[in-house]
């Protein structure tokens, strides 16, 4: 390569660690290659024990620029394409002010048919285990107009499907002269000028999950049916300890508003054990909490402490790694078992799938999503990638649903 690029995420520990595993990779590489160009961006570079580390011990990174001067990357990679005879230094480029909201960046996207769009940055929540708010800087709501804009610059360009991005898009809120938009019209209006796109949002916080969201969802056919809802902890005292603003039964009395307005939703979420203090009382919780809601997909981890959070000065990561690994073990197997009930309550069913691509497993198979982001396997019927697909269940894994497309 003549460029590699790391855009990391310091979220978790483990993300970090790898940055600098292939770092390390990385000069072996760059020693027979000395040309290569190599720049790190992304949120750990917002970090400045991060950079100070990586000007000390990795010399052969050439760029290095943060979440908030993104729109930089083109100058910062000519200044160095240019300069590379003479100047054998490292480029250093990372702000910490986070007021600003660029808009009409140039993309390249990954997919032609499906594309996410940011409708706010940063997040005001300091759950008191996490980074984000430190290296993403405070919430900033982009105006309504230009993100309805850049939708529809995606329609033109054939995308098909569009996900509204944030940390916690239910607290989205522009204020102009004279209008608000909240969150749920924001949907309304995305929805009511792109009839024909999918729309998704991630990420949910549950605090903010009101009922305005809900009926949104339910009136716009073109809104997708599956909602992200991390709920982190099933335990009253750890969800306090963790800052979330929301209680056990708060949570679930939010999934039981979201099944009585949006019936046929998808619901999938984000959990982590071993949080300063955690009892095996409290982990049980976590544990009954999954078995009554029954998501159909779960992210799980396991608590990192992160520098500089609330949680890293005032509560020690005091449980054992063994016992989070066993947790975590745990829960992941329960899940499993759970995706798999939840998966098989699907079949016979008919979903309109978005094919997404041919099956990695066998070449004679189409894969792609239905509104409720579940991923369903069937046989190719010639259908194009991007194209709306009704198909029958069949059967499944625990994974995937596999059925066979239906004629309209
Ligand atoms: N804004 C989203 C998600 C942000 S990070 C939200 O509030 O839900 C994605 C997930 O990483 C979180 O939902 C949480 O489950 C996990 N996470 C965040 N910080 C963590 C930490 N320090 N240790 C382990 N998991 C963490
Ligand atoms: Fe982190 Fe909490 Fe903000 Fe999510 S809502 S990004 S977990 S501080």
């Amino acid at each position: 390569a003549d460029l590699v690029i790391f855009n990391t995420c310091t979220v978790r520990e483990n993300a970090n660690l790898k940055v600098y595993g292939r770092l390390g990779q990385l000069k072996k590489i760059k020693n027979k290659n000395p040309e290569m160009i190599t720049m790190l961006c992304g949120c750990m570079m917002q970090e400045e024990s991060v950079v100070e580390k990586i000007k000390k011990s990795y010399r052969n990174v050439d760029i290095i620029f943060g979440t908030h001067n993104i729109f930089k990357f083109a100058e910062l990679l000519s200044m160095k394409v240019l300069d590379r005879a003479e100047s054998k230094k490292m480029i250093i480029d990372v702000w910490k002010d986070t007021t600003e909201i660029v808009e009409e960046l140039p993309v390249e996207r990954k997919y032609h048919f499906k594309s996410g769009v940011n409708i706010m940055f940063g997040c005001n929540n300091f759950c008191s285990y996490c980074i984000v708010p430190y290296v993403r800087g405070r919430e900033r709501s982009r105006e309504p107009e230009d993100i309805i804009a850049e939708i529809e610059c995606l329609v033109k360009d054939g995308v098909v499907e569009v996900m509204l991005l944030g940390q916690n898009v239910n607290s989205y809120l522009w204020r102009g002269d004279s209008q608000e938009v909240n969150f749920p019209a924001l949907l309304a209006m995305v929805a009511q000028t792109v009839p024909n796109m999918r729309i998704r949002f991630a990420t949910s916080h549950p605090k903010d999950m009101n009922d305005d969201i809900l009926r949104a969802i339910a009136t716009h056919s073109n809104i997708c049916k599956h909602i992200h809802l991390p709920f982190q902890s099933g335990s009253n005292s750890v969800l306090k300890d963790m800052n979330r603003k929301y209680t056990r039964e708060w949570y679930l009395d939010r999934i039981r508003a979201i099944r009585e307005i949006v019936p046929d939703c998808g619901i999938s979420t984000d959990v982590f054990v071993g949080f300063h203090n955690e009892s095996e009382e409290d982990y049980q919780q976590t544990l009954d909490l999954m078995k009554e809601v029954m998501f159909d997909s779960a992210f799980m981890f396991k608590y990192s402490e992160r520098p500089g959070t609330m949680a890293s000065r005032n509560l020690p990561d005091n449980v054992d790694e063994e016992v989070k690994g066993r947790r975590l073990q745990e829960l992941i197997d329960m899940q499993v078992e759970i995706s798999h009930q939840s998966n098989l309550k699907d079949v016979g069913k008919v979903f309109e799938v978005l094919v997404e691509g041919v099956s990695k497993k066998k070449s004679d198979e189409l894969f792609g999503r239905s509104s409720q982001n579940k991923v369903i396997v069937f046989p190719d019927n010639g259908a194009k990638v991007g194209e709306l697909v009704q198909v029958r269940v069949t059967e499944c894994t625990p994974a995937t649903l596999i059925g066979e497309a239906i004629k309209n």
